[in-house]
């Protein structure tokens, strides 16, 4: 046989090369019985529900720990379907009611929601039937006694190929043996692209049939960028990739030498690159990348997949450790953007038909104030440990910003009737992600002490498209003009009006897009931590008047086609 080409979507950059092994889920044989002692079967499915619990918590702790809190969180989710009545009632129901055995109602109701589910066009309600079949599979094999997969016999080198990455088997993995990782299922948005590039490890999803058509020990090269898999690859095709691999391991270790030296354009104007965070992981990993500081510090993280609201003390402790742990480099907290993408169940919050244009973020905590006045007293104490900014998400008129400084003032009155430390002269800044603020812009910087332009967003409203529906992703790009028009007017007010402007988007590590912000004049950029040398390294390669020509063209642009074709013809990648 000659070589085989699959092709399929690069989530996770790098050349994987090594022997496939793939997991095939074994069709689990259930059986429908009339159970006798239908009290008995109840207690043998809650005691199913409450192992799995149980295990969630301790593979998402160990996921916590080995990749980051964020992914930690992805597992913890399951535990969520384990409590949702829609899933549960109806299950208690058969085994009580009609006396079915726990798998065979386990297996009916599951079945049946992810069914509803998978009919949906919503990319998050498809996420959501990995989650189901992932808990689904987790109780069948505990009800029917059937073991784990074995991943310590795993030999280096493994290209692990399987039909979806599910988080259970993803807390498993051992980073350093698995050199690859291909899925017939998934997007770039699944857990399996976001547990892979967070471990770095190269990957390759939405291989149709990966399963059926890559045979167990086959060897295979893959790219993680491009999405090609080759089987039995020819001589000439290994080496090629062998080469690449080297070169893309040499780029990441010559990335080492910004280490310690400035982010400065190569004529001499000094930028900040600082780390985006969701924990205190994700600070260490930052201040391990030489980072400036975090740009952005999210705090949902620490609101999700529980029960009750963080207390003060709590938040206080985690916003202090991570401030701590930045050394003196500066920290911007981000006050709780829940709602849109970012579920917060514990806030109550009802379903709403348009949950991007609803009661999120800034809307939710002005009216809930007995909500954000706690989080704003513990970022108010955390400042008296180092250097801090806070950061106000998703704003679009001045009542909304004036109403906020009002409650953080009225704070810092109760602190200091309290005799508790704090920093005064803490600034406080507007996310700039909404079109509402981009056209206030002028006006919202004579009362912000600085920007931060949240790309992601900013796109998704400017361009009136949801971030989360393929359908729609060829729309959602920082490359149309409107955007671009956008990110200029909020770097030249802020300028004009002598506050920093940062950028903490996606958009900020975009290799192509970089000389064009700084061209655009903008001088700090926020990235995740394992961009942070990447962006220092391409800052250094571009002179300010070489930047601002490639900026000057791209603002003549009318069309995206044209911006994307300017902007690869100027990479200096
Ligand atoms: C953004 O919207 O660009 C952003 C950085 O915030 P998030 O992705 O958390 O909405
Ligand atoms: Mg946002």
């Amino acid at each position: 046989m000659g070589e085989v080409r699959l092709q399929g979507i690069g989530v996770s950059r790098g050349v994987g090369i090594g022997t496939a092994v793939v997991l095939k889920e074994e069709e689990l044989k259930i059986e429908h019985i009339l159970v006798e002692d239908e009290e008995k079967e109840r207690k043998r499915f809650e005691a199913a529900v409450s192992t799995l619990k149980q295990k969630n918590q301790e593979l998402s702790e160990q996921l916590s720990e080995s990749v980051g809190e964020k992914d930690g969180q992805i597992i913890l989710a399951h535990n969520a379907v384990l409590e949702d009545p829609e899933i549960i009632e109806p299950i208690l129901k058969m085994i009580q009611e009609f006396r079915v055995n726990a798998e065979a109602a386990v297996e009916e109701v599951f079945n049946k929601a992810i069914q509803t589910m998978s009919s949906l066009e919503d990319d998050r309600m498809k996420e959501r039937v990995s989650d189901l079949e992932d808990v689904k599979q987790g109780l069948l094999r505990l009800l029917l006694n059937i073991g784990e997969m074995d991943f310590s016999k795993i030999n280096q080198n493994t290209i692990l190929v399987t039909k979806e990455l599910s988080p259970h088997v993803s807390a498993m993995l051992d980073g350093d043996k698995i050199a690859g990782i291909i899925t017939q299922r998934g997007g770039p948005t699944s857990h399996a692209a976001i547990i892979s590039k967070a471990m770095e490890i190269p990957a390759v999803v939405g291989v149709e049939d990966a399963v059926e058509l890559i045979p167990e020990g086959e060897f295979v090269v893959m790219d993680g960028e491009n999405g090609t898999v080759i089987l039995n690859p020819e001589e000439k095709t290994r080496k090629s990739f062998e080469r690449r691999k080297k070169k893309v391991q040499a780029e990441k270790e010559s990335l080492k030498e910004y280490i310690g030296l400035n982010s400065i354009s190569k004529d001499g104007v000094l930028f900040e690159v600082q780390a985006n965070a969701g924990s205190l992981q994700d600070t260490k990993r930052a201040m391990e990348q030489d980072a400036q500081g975090i740009g952005l510090y999210r705090t949902e993280f620490l609101f999700m997949n529980r029960d009750t609201i963080p207390s003060e003390e709590e938040q206080f402790t985690a916003y202090k450790e991570a401030v701590v742990c930045m050394e003196g480099r500066p920290l911007v907290i981000r006050t709780l953007d829940a709602g849109g993408d970012k579920p917060v169940e514990a806030l109550g919050l009802k379903e709403e038909s348009n949950p991007f244009l609803g009661y999120r973020a800034i809307r939710y905590c002005i009216q809930n104030p007995e909500v954000f006045t706690v989080q704003i007293r513990a970022i108010l104490r955390a400042s008296a440990f180092g250097p801090i900014k806070i950061l106000i998400p998703f704003i679009t008129c001045l009542e909304e910003f004036e109403e906020t400084k009002k409650l953080i003032d009225e704070e810092m009155i109760r602190l200091i009737m309290q005799d508790i430390p704090f920093d005064a002269r803490i600034p406080v800044g507007i996310m700039m992600e909404t079109p509402s603020a981009v056209m206030m812009a002028d006006i919202l910087a004579k009362y912000a002490d600085f920007f931060s332009i949240g790309t992601n967003d900013l796109t998704q409203y400017t361009m009136a498209v949801d971030r989360g529906n393929s359908k729609v992703s060829d729309l959602y790009s920082v490359y149309y003009p409107s955007v671009i028009r956008a990110m200029k007017r909020i770097i030249e007010e802020g300028d004009k009006n002598k506050i920093p402007v940062a950028m903490c988007g996606e958009a900020a590590s975009d290799p192509y897009f970089i000389p064009v912000l700084m061209g655009m004049g903008l001088r700090e950029f926020s990235v995740i931590p394992s961009e942070v040398l990447k962006v220092r390294g391409l800052i250094r390669k571009w002179t300010i008047p070489e930047a601002e020509a490639l900026c000057q063209e791209v603002m003549k642009q009318k069309r995206v086609e044209k911006v994307k074709e300017l902007l690869e013809k100027a990479k200096k990648i």
